[in-house]
């Protein structure tokens, strides 16, 4: 039997891969190789990017449960103040990203996504139409075949290894650890909740359970530890010590582990039938979020076009511009880390220039939108055109959030199809004609949303803008723009 799709890897992106595909029509298999879902995920924080995605999908009702909302946004750990920009998610959101696993498998299971845990991939092997994954399992190896196979499994992917596709980047001396805590109330790591940089690096403590704190170090310019082991209590209460001369007593950590500052790209994203998506196309050092958010985004942009591709409507060469839109993503992303890990370390008057600067609402707009993924503008031609409308390519501000207030949009976007959103107060009288491919698009009439110069868009399944219609246009370069991103009509 073929699959439409082997995903390797049930981390978010993975996941939310299979969720994509779920919705667009095809079917899926995740293998991984953890017995369960991840409970130790490391992350403990979503950007308004992620925010923005989940809302879209309706998961973030779900979520809200398990998390609170924080209203401030950083770039360096200089703090910025999401709530000046219209339309956008005023704050980040704090949550164990053990419990967007959660999450997420359950949508995949409710979906019928063929999850199965304790499934390691090996190795790697495609012809003309198709793949053949090899796989160790509880009941030894055996090979699953899919029209296509997406490596999310991670930085050290063996998908992108059995490929051969180069992970190129560097390695900087910053180093740390994470782990979690049962505390007491009046244990001292109560009191130093929250993120903050000394002259040798970071501690962080967060909240990620009932009595449960995740404890994060980071140490510049040290030694890097051995990379086999989980670090012991004593290391960790040692660089703790040294960071904040803080000293705290309890029991071993329920959780730990250590991380590197690594940045890397992966040289290609499509190799043949295999693609890479999330970590194992892109990592850096997470700041800021951007890391889950580039490969949450990743999923999305790469899971309508390969459900495109095998329902048969795919327009020609659809499946390349998942490459050539999210690659440059990455690797801006790679960019913008590593100069805030500049800014953090040393301590430098350069962070004071940057914190004044930040007081500016420009300049406060310009790093909440890097820092939180939202300020990427896919390019969908090589120019656009001088006169191109400035939402071409690009998330309407305030669109996810609408759900809340736009019942039909709500359910267009947790369909996943695109959306062909009407902001005109005009009659319909037949000028935005969709006829042909309302398999594919939803038309959704609301009020005009706020920031949004346009009497019409059409939305991509991902929600990027791929054609508006500014006052007066009509429904000009609409079927155009229809037939290039959705295929040919579907005959009456
Ligand atoms: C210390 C630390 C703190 C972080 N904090 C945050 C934060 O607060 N906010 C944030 O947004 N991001 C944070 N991140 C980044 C975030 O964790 C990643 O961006 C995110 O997990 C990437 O998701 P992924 O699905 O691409 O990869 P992963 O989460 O790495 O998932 C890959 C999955 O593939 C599986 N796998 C690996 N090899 C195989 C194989 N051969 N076969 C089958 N399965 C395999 C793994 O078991 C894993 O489940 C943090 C990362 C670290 C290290």
């Amino acid at each position: 039997m073929s699959h439409d799709v082997v995903i390797a890897g049930a981390g978010p992106v993975g996941l939310m891969l299979a969720c994509e595909l779920r919705l667009a029509g095809s079917e899926a298999v995740v293998l991984e190789d953890r017995p369960e879902p991840n409970p130790h995920a490391p992350g403990v924080a979503l950007n308004g990017g992620v925010v923005e995605l989940l809302e879209m999908r309706g998961l973030m009702d779900a979520c809200r449960a398990d998390g609170f909302e924080f209203p401030m946004a950083h770039f360096a750990h200089i703090w910025l103040d999401p709530g000046q920009l219209a339309g956008r998610y005023p704050y980040n959101f704090a949550m164990a990203h053990s419990r967007l696993i959660h999450h997420l498998t359950e949508r995949a299971r409710s979906l019928g996504v063929d999850l199965r845990f304790g499934h390691r991939v090996r190795g790697v092997t495609q012809d003309a139409d198709g793949v053949d994954v090899r796989v160790e399992g509880p009941d030894g190896e055996s090979t699953v075949r899919g029209r296509y196979l997406a490596g999310c499994d991670g930085a050290d992917s063996a998908v992108r290894q059995a490929v051969g596709v180069g992970f190129t980047g560097n390695e900087e001396p910053f180093h740390g650890t994470v782990s979690d805590f049962v505390v007491e109330p009046d244990s001292v790591l109560n009191q130093h909740m929250g993120a903050k940089e000394y002259p040798a690096g970071l501690f962080a403590v967060s909240p990620v359970g009932p009595g449960t704190v995740r404890v994060l170090t980071g140490e510049f310019g040290v030694e890097p530890p051995s990379r086999d082991g989980a670090p012991a209590l004593a290391q960790i209460r040692a660089a703790v010590h040294r960071l904040a001369g803080v000293e705290f007593t309890g029991d071993d950590p329920t959780w730990s582990a250590r991380w590197f500052n690594v940045t890397r790209l992966a040289e290609r994203y499509r190799a043949g039938r295999v693609f890479l998506a999330g970590e194992a196309a892109h990592t850096h050092f997470p700041l800021g979020g951007q890391a889950l958010s580039t490969g949450m985004d990743d999923a999305v942009n790469l899971g309508w076009k390969l459900a495109a591709d095998l329902a048969g409507y795919a327009p020609e060469g659809l499946l390349d511009t998942y490459e050539a839109e999210r690659r440059p993503v990455a690797r801006r992303a790679c960019t913008t880390v590593r100069a805030q890990v500049a800014l953090l370390h040393p301590l430098t008057e350069l962070r004071d220039v940057v914190t004044e600067l930040v007081r500016f609402p420009d300049v406060n707009e310009y790093f909440v939108r890097m820092a939180g993924g939202t300020d990427t503008r896919i390019s969908f031609d090589e120019d656009l055109p001088e006169d191109a409308h400035p939402l071409l390519g690009r998330r309407i501000p305030g669109v996810a959030a609408a759900v809340q207030s736009v019942p039909e949009l709500a359910e267009a976007w947790a369909s996943g199809r695109g959306v062909l959103l009407d902001l005109s107060d005009e009659p319909e009288d037949g000028r935005l004609d969709i006829t042909g491919w309302t398999d594919r698009v939803s038309p959704v009439r609301t009020k005009p949303l706020p920031g949004v110069d346009a009497e019409a868009v059409l939305l991509r399944p991902d929600g990027r803008v791929v054609w508006a219609a500014r006052s007066g246009q009509g429904g000009d370069g609409l079927a155009e723009a229809l037939r290039s991103r959705f295929g040919t009509p579907t005959p009456a």
